[in-house]
């Protein structure tokens, strides 16, 4: 077994692969960008090499930087995460030329898969159903044509050499077709420096489908069954589960046995993952799934098979890499319960996904597992790390692992619902959103189903009624002498609720005429607070930078403009408190005037604005322990007014 290793990567991909390596009593190696000097995966390994300024083809995409910190820190092996270097074989080729252990496949293995219509050819080859369409040499743009013609409309023009989504044009009719192309080829050739393309039959309802492979070096290779990643945006996965809902075990079985059949003729070894497109118009069925390319790599999506068969995917890895045969065979492996992903970006939704970058000044989840259900938060960062915006902005993985799919969406859903991030911006209402639609709820995914519902999709951009009674509430209570900060302190504090404490204050007047005046920095949201009702997935917070609260999974930040206990219920025995802290700026009664409803008593100074407290009825000045000049704590007795008889 490797005693160290270094890990090629950052993020949540580098804490992962560090958390497996600590637990087999590797020593590990995190490497770093300037960006990412302080970042959790650097934190949390034995050591940790500087390797270059922030962006990555300055850093974590340098193969000899890489080589330079494993030999200077004696690390043995390599691992690449997923992305950056980790499907690059001259990288392999050169740490495996260096003397190191490359925990991946063979580089031949990686150029074998590296092309699009190479990998096809060598999957029709092995017997291994692709999506009918033409690979050939011939790319003069007539030959494409007419070759698109005879496959028929829509039609996929794809680059040989494109990943990650780009180098993809669908086109939908004949006479679309040379636009398409050439803008295709344009962009082929500047981001892939290779501008040949392939075609493909644009499937109707396509769902995708991956088979995660495993081979070692003594000739082994297994599936560990397949995961459903339809739900996409853009081509992007953004919810991955396992199993696939509505896959009958002959399909699995053809399927999985294509993905098998496809790593053994590439020779590979380590792990993998053999991605399909199905033709889900009528379920899944075993004749209607085509090879659409091979990830000869970790997959990001990796843990919902972890947690469906109870492999530490990682943990094969370095076992392989060691020279170990497959920890299990084939017939040892089953499939447990179901499991499912959500993907956490730092992205503005609202405004068309924007990336959000900056500090994470606030970031939590709150979560607890229930029964059986097994909860993972895989993330590289924590609360007051920032996101920056030269790597994925992905902020963390939400896995759930469960007995059946409704329990796992339940769950997933409740985790999207409480995640509390600020003043970055992400997408965790959206994807409990998603979590609820309808038809992913019944297991009808496709591809296109995000970009169908989007508009549904979009949280609301500003809080809802019974988030600003939430936030109203909390600074009632603090205004009326309370120490609450968080909604939670307002219901656990007291008893039954705030409300059976304030009741004294609604007393004498309309319950509706509160008057809370709450600001972010666009709206002003007058607050006319009833009773309300706890809710589980609605969370207040007072911070320094005012009311944190957090709905449904989206956050935002309110500030108190006004309270005005006056406008309301006064409490029945006429104590005014200090709003807010403040500054005493005029005292205009002496103890024992009588008042009338309505008159100026004190007048306070607070956030730049001065604030009068009137007699709340006819009567007389009681109590009145401040002076002219005084400066008062949120909560304070101002003066009491005594009612008249
Ligand atoms: P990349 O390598 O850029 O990720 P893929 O070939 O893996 O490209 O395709 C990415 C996504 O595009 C798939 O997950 C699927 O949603 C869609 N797609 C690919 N091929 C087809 C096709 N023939 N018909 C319909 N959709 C397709």
């Amino acid at each position: 077994m490797i005693q160290s290793l270094l890990i090629a990567n950052r993020g949540e991909i580098a804490c992962r692969i560090l958390r497996t390596a600590r637990a087999m009593g590797i020593r590990t190696v995190a490497v770093y960008s300037d960006a990412d000097a302080n970042a959790l995966h650097v934190r949390q390994a034995d050591e940790a090499v500087h390797i270059g300024p922030s962006p990555a083809r300055e850093s974590y995409l340098v193969g000899e930087k890489i080589l330079a910190a494993a030999r200077a820190t004696g690390a043995e092996a390599i691992h690449p995460g997923y992305g950056f270097l980790s499907e690059n074989a001259e990288f392999a080729e050169a740490v495996i030329a260096a003397g190191l252990v490359w925990v991946g496949p063979k580089p031949d293995s990686i150029r074998a898969m590296g092309l699009k219509d190479a990998a096809k050819a060598r999957m029709i080859a092995a017997g291994v159903p692709v999506t009918p369409g033409y690979l050939g040499e011939d790319q003069r743009p007539e030959r494409l044509q007419a070759e698109a013609d005879a496959i028929g409309y829509p039609v996929l023009i794809k680059a040989v050499a494109g990943g990650g989504g780009k180098g993809m044009r669908r086109v939908e009719s004949a006479a679309d077709f040379a636009d398409a192309l050439a803008s295709c080829k344009r962009e082929a050739a500047s981001s892939f420096g290779d501008d040949r393309v392939l075609l493909e039959k644009y499937i109707l309802s396509p769902r995708h489908i991956e088979v995660q492979v495993f081979g070692d070096t003594h000739g082994q290779v297994v599936h560990l069954f397949e995961r459903d990643c339809s739900l996409q945006r853009r081509h992007q996965k953004v919810i991955e589960e396992a199993p696939a809902p509505g896959m009958d075990a002959g399909t699995r079985e053809a399927i999985c046995g294509a993905a098998v059949r496809a790593a053994q003729a590439v020779d590979y070894v380590g792990a993998g993952t053999i991605e399909f497109i199905a033709d889900a118009s009528e379920g899944l069925r075993a004749d209607r799934i085509w090879f659409m390319e091979m990830n000869t790599r970790l997959q990001v999506e990796h843990p919902v098979t972890e947690e469906i068969t109870g492999v530490d995917l990682v943990e094969w890895q370095l076992r392989v890499a060691s020279g170990e045969p497959l920890p299990k065979r084939q017939d040892e492996l089953s499939i447990n319960g179901w499991a499912m992903e959500a993907r956490l970006y730092a992205e503005d939704v609202a405004a068309g996904f924007l990336p959000s970058t900056g500090p994470l000044k606030h970031f939590a989840i709150h979560h607890h597992s229930r029964g059986g259900t097994r909860i993972r938060i895989e993330t590289g960062v924590e609360k007051g790390d920032t996101i920056s915006p030269f790597y994925d902005p992905m902020i963390a993985k939400l896995v759930v692992g469960a007995e059946d799919r409704p329990t796992t969406i339940a769950a997933l859903t409740r985790i999207c619902e409480k995640v509390v991030c600020w003043p970055v911006r992400c997408n965790a209402g959206f994807l409990a959103k998603l979590l609820g639609e309808e038809q992913f709820q019944y297991g009808m995914v496709d591809t296109g189903l995000i970009a169908r519902e989007l508009t549904r999709l979009v949280p609301s951009t500003q809080p809802s009624e019974l988030a600003l009674q939430s936030v109203a509430s909390v600074v009632v209570d603090r205004a009326m002498g309370g120490t609450a900060t968080t909604t939670r302190d307002t219901y656990i504090q007291r008893p039954a609720s705030p409300w059976s404490w304030l009741r004294g204050f609604r007393a004498c007047s309309d319950p509706k005429q509160t008057n809370v005046r709450l600001t972010d920095s666009k709206h002003e949201y007058d607050v006319l607070f009833d009773e309300i009702m706890p809710n589980d997935s609605l969370y207040v917070s007072l911070e320094d930078d005012g009311y944190l609260v957090s709905e449904d999974g989206t956050s935002f930040v309110l500030h108190e403009a006004r309270f005005n206990p006056n406008a309301t219920g006064t409490p029945a025995d006429g104590a005014l408190l200090a709003p807010m802290p403040g500054r005493i700026t005029a005292v205009d009664v002496a103890p024992g005037a009588q008042v009338t409803k309505g008159q100026r008593l004190v007048t306070l100074e607070a956030m730049k604005m001065e604030h009068a407290l009137t007699a709340p009825f006819d009567g007389t000045v009681a109590e009145l322990p401040v002076t002219a000049g005084g400066q008062v704590t949120e909560g304070t007795l101002l003066v009491r007014v005594e009612k008249a008889a």
